[in-house]
């Protein structure tokens, strides 16, 4: 199996490429941030536990994503690999991570690292928040979702490169051109 961490600040463009990832290699997709509100829309208990989170700019608490996780992943079936949208968001889910694919015989194939500069990720969660009208791409829930990305998240960038995994993608430029330098990244590890 082939399985991607697509890995990058609020705004840094991981479902836009995931989307061509799912289309070009045929994975299975999970982005954390689209269960939960899809959870949410339902209305179920886990809904509202995450709104009050999401809301607030914070991440949902770990033990929590980790259950969810692995309950999507165990959903797919003989899957060709998965691309992991949005988890892992701290070292405990990365090191939960590893644990639970190893308990599958499976490991993380490559973390794709998409580095995009503060102010364009400021432009675009404004015009998306103004767009799609996601509760949480407004200024002030926006500056704290960049603050949390830097203290709990930013770190799994030096785990990864421990873990030998990390690649880094510049991700300014046209969807097109950074999908061209990703699927080069891929293509690598494929062999
Ligand atoms: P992008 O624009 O690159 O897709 P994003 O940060 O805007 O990324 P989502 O990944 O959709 O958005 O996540 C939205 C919110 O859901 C987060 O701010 C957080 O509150 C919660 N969340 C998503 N994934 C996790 C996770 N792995 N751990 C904890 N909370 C999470
Ligand atoms: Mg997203």
């Amino acid at each position: 199996m082939l399985n991607i961490v697509i890995f990058g600040a609020p705004g840094s463009g991981k479902g836009t490429q995931s989307a061509r990832i799912v289309e070009k290699y045929g994975l299975n997709h999970i982005s954390t941030g689209d269960v939960l509100r899809a959870e949410i829309k339902n209305g179920t208990e886990l809904g509202k536990t995450a709104k009050g989170y999401i809301d607030q700019g914070q991440l949902i608490p770990d033990a929590l994503m980790i259950d969810i996780l692995a309950s999507v992943f165990d959903s797919f079936k003989d899957s060709k690999g998965v691309i992991f949208d949005g988890f892992p968001r701290t070292i405990a889910q990365a090191e939960a991570l590893k644990v639970m694919l190893a308990e599958r015989g499976q490991e993380v194939s490559v973390m794709l690292d998409l580095e995009v500069p503060e102010d364009e990720l400021m432009t675009r969660l404004i015009k998306r928040g103004l767009e799609s009208g996601r509760a949480d791409d407004n200024d002030e829930t926006i500056k704290k979702r960049l603050l949390v990305y830097h203290s709990q998240t930013a770190p799994l960038i030096d785990w990864y490169k421990a873990d030998g995994k990390y690649c880094h993608i510049h991700g300014l430029g046209t969807m097109e051109g950074i999908f061209a330098d990703i699927a080069g990244a891929i293509d690598n590890v494929i062999g």
